[in-house]
């Protein structure tokens, strides 16, 4: 490792090494704190079952980046999904998502949900729960769309600004809910998905067969960044030069690292606690690719079946559980409730044998989008520029993203900056 590189790059998840593969031209270093690439993007292949870190699909916007992710890849190495979800709600599973489907509620439910949705007030609002409450009236807030994503992001959802969630939020006018009725369209942004048949990493390993290896550094953790000196440490003790530093790791590690001052209070998120479980053979449900849990007498928020997705003759699971960030969690006990929990949806059978399982934990995970973090962000981020340090990335910009944003804004950051210098 050179004491003085032009680019250091710190993460070798998605958006690290996306920033490398555009950086042509110019010298660069990836630093990992892992032992492999992938970050959240990683997967898990062990006795036959393939696991992401939690769930990952894909549905790729632009031609560019979905030519280079698959680069190294057949055709055949790729499953095209039309999804199929569902959530539970009580004894029945409704399609997703709930609004546009309260007809397939109880009969005085779905008169509950209808006539609220067209007598809602409709005040101004500037919270995620306000938002829901106006736009979707009091019963199919309070049915589904508060304790779902109660139980996901793990906080008051007056926390959140009205539009935490972006384009991924399934918005439905009163008139699109009413034409669902008798014509059945719950298309989303992931109606249908793209999944390697080895996982999430596969799309990683792609990205990086673009990429100089001997510039990936592995096992290798930024401890300290200095903005005055262009410096960063590591935790072996070294110290490296850089001329420009762009950091893919959690927005408030990176300004802590910094010893800058920022107002941290502003900054909230979640974890998320994914039991990822595989079983010796098949369950009853043999369609679904994810079920939504909202109700509190089950742990988690979402169930993901792998066997549905990869064809496999094994039920094999992801299990998600959402936490606040200072919560204690003691995952060993928590497996025999989720066991336990997939008993009472359903889901697993008694003499269904689990036979291998792990348990990862995301930290962040969602995190709490509102003004106040927003603006701190765009401020912090315009000085950190001045002193040549730009953070990307799902939790190095603070955001709700998927894979291929993060691509599209690792790219126009090269872009950009490669422009200046
Ligand atoms: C529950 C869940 C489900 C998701 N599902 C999907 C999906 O279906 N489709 C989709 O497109 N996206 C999905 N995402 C989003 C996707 O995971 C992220 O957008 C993407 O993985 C973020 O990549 P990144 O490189 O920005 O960050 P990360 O993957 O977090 O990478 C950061 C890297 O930095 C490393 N690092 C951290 N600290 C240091 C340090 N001090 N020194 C050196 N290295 C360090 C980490 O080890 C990591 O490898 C999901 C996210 C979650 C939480």
């Amino acid at each position: 490792m050179e004491n003085s590189v032009k680019d250091i790059i710190i993460g070798g998840g998605v958006s690290g090494l996306s920033f490398a593969r555009f950086d042509e031209g110019h010298e660069y270093l990836v630093l990992e704190k892992d032992s492999s690439i992938g970050g959240y993007a990683r997967t898990t292949k062990r006795n036959g079952f393939v696991w992401d870190y939690s769930g990952h699909f894909f549905h790729f916007q632009d031609p560019e980046i979905e030519k280079m992710v698959a680069e190294n890849m057949c055709s055949d190495d790729i499953l095209t999904i039309s999804k199929t979800t569902h959530i539970k709600y009580k004894d029945r599973l409704i399609d997703f998502p709930f609004q546009k489907n309260i007809h397939q509620l109880q009969q005085d439910e779905f008169i509950d949900c209808l006539y609220d949705l067209f007598t809602a007030p409709k005040d101004a609002y500037q919270t995620f729960k306000e938002m829901l409450y106006s736009k979707f009236g009091r019963s199919i807030a309070e049915k589904f769309l508060i304790p779902y994503n109660s139980k996901l992001y793990a906080c008051d959802l007056d926390r959140l600004d009205k539009d935490a969630m972006g384009r991924f939020f399934p918005y439905a006018s009163p008139e699109e809910i009413v034409r669902n009725f008798r014509n059945q369209n719950n298309t989303s942004y992931n109606g249908s998905f793209e999944y390697p048949k080895g996982g999430a990493i596969e799309y990683v390993n792609s990205i990086s067969s673009g990429i100089i290896q001997s510039n990936i550094i592995t096992n290798t953790k930024v401890t300290a960044i200095n903005p005055q000196s262009h410096t960063v440490t590591l935790d072996n003790g070294k110290t490296l030069n850089y001329a420009r530093l762009i950091s893919t790791i959690p927005f408030v590690k990176m300004m802590d690292m910094t010893g800058m001052d920022f107002d941290k209070d502003a900054f909230t998120w979640n974890k998320v606690l994914v039991f990822n479980l595989g079983f010796e053979r098949k369950g009853p449900n043999t369609s679904d690719h994810w079920i939504y849990f909202p109700e509190g007498c089950y742990c988690f928020y979402r169930v993901g079946f792998y066997d549905n997705i990869l064809g496999q003759d094994r039920m094999s699971l992801y299990v998600e559980l959402g936490f606040d960030k200072d919560a204690t969690i003691d995952a060993d006990n928590l497996l025999d409730r989720v066991l336990s929990d997939l008993k009472t949806a359903g889901i697993l059978q008694d003499d269904n044998r689990l036979v291998d399982h792990e348990v990862i934990l995301m930290d962040p995970a969602y995190v709490h989008i509102n003004n106040r973090s927003q603006q701190h962000v765009a401020q912090l981020k315009s000085i950190l520029a001045a002193h040549d340090i730009y953070s990307i990335g799902r939790y190095g910009s603070w955001t709700y993203c998927s894979i291929e944003d993060n691509i599209k804004e690792a790219r126009t950051l090269a872009q950009t900056i490669n422009k200046k210098h």
